[in-house]
């Protein structure tokens, strides 16, 4: 398999204002990730480092990946999202290569975000030549999160995961993935702003949002993306029937709602 295959790169357009609430952990990676960049003398006072690594854990669907993506949008940055199942899919040793040189990619590309998935694949295999492979891995990988570390080097790696018990501890240690943040699913309040955020720029009656976000609890942030696109159907529906552009109105969104389910309660 081709690295190109495996990876993404590109500069994310979204930023913080496009995603709903989890504040504190946007508080955190201001702190950390993009204060450095912007402010490079404030932390080279207190010699904190520009670069380093955070690990996102929390249920499917909640904004792990859009808010890595959001993340390169604010500092103006590269993405590149690795799948770390296409890698572990490599021979031994293949693996370790590539890796490698996706993180030499990144450093050509910097400032970049690398966005790691489903850091928990290294790590859960019971078979014995698996393991190996996986330790192999795991190891590269501690090695570039080291390198990366020690050069200031304009890399920014996040990890994500929705079962974090199956990280393997050595990638939590000091310097490695040391921040781990809870995404977690949101709250009512941030309910409402992620659905004024997907009906922003279309066409709306008088709507009751907040009601809205009453009836959606345990929804992720993708359940209501998708709650939003069925109620727009409807709307379009009409607009087909009529042959006149029709608002979306509370009644299609309550249907809506009716008809999903909340994912994030399995979890
Ligand atoms: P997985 O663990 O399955 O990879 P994830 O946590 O990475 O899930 P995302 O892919 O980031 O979830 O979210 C899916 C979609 O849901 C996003 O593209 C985005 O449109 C929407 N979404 C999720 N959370 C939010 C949020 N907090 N604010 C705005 N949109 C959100």
């Amino acid at each position: 398999q081709d690295q190109q295959d495996l990876v993404i790169t590109e500069k994310p357009k979204e930023t913080f204002e496009d995603v709903g609430g989890l504040e504190d952990v946007k508080k955190k990676v201001r702190l950390n990730f993009i204060l450095p960049i912007k402010q490079p003398e404030v932390f080279a006072a207190y010699g904190k480092e520009v670069g380093g690594s955070i690990l996102l854990f929390g249920p499917p669907g909640c904004g792990k990946t859009f808010l890595a993506r959001s993340i390169a949008g604010e500092i103006d940055a590269n993405f590149l999202h690795i799948e770390l199942q296409a890698i572990l899919s490599m021979y031994v040793g293949q693996s370790e290569v590539n890796l490698h040189d996706l993180f030499e990619r990144a450093r050509e590309n910097k400032p970049c975000v690398v966005f790691i998935d489903e850091l928990d694949a290294m790590g859960g295999s019971r078979n014995q030549m698996r393991q190996h492979h996986d330790r192999m891995l795991v190891n590269q990988l501690l090695l570039e999160l080291d390198g990366i570390q020690a050069h200031n080097s304009g890399v920014f790696v996040i990890g994500a995961t929705n079962t974090p018990w199956y990280i393997d501890s050595a990638l939590r240690r000091p310097g490695r993935f040391n921040h781990m943040m809870f995404v977690q699913p949101p709250a009512e309040q941030e309910r409402e702003t992620i659905l004024r955020l997907k009906l922003a720029n279309k066409p709306v009656g008088k709507l009751d949002l907040g009601q809205i976000a009453k009836h959606t609890k345990y929804f992720s942030g993708a359940d209501l993306e998708q709650l939003v696109r069925d109620a727009v159907e409807r709307a379009l529906e009409r607009t087909l029937e009529t042959g006149e552009i029709q608002p979306v109105e509370q009644a299609d969104l309550l249907q809506a709602a009716k008809r999903r389910k909340a994912t994030t309660l399995e979890w």
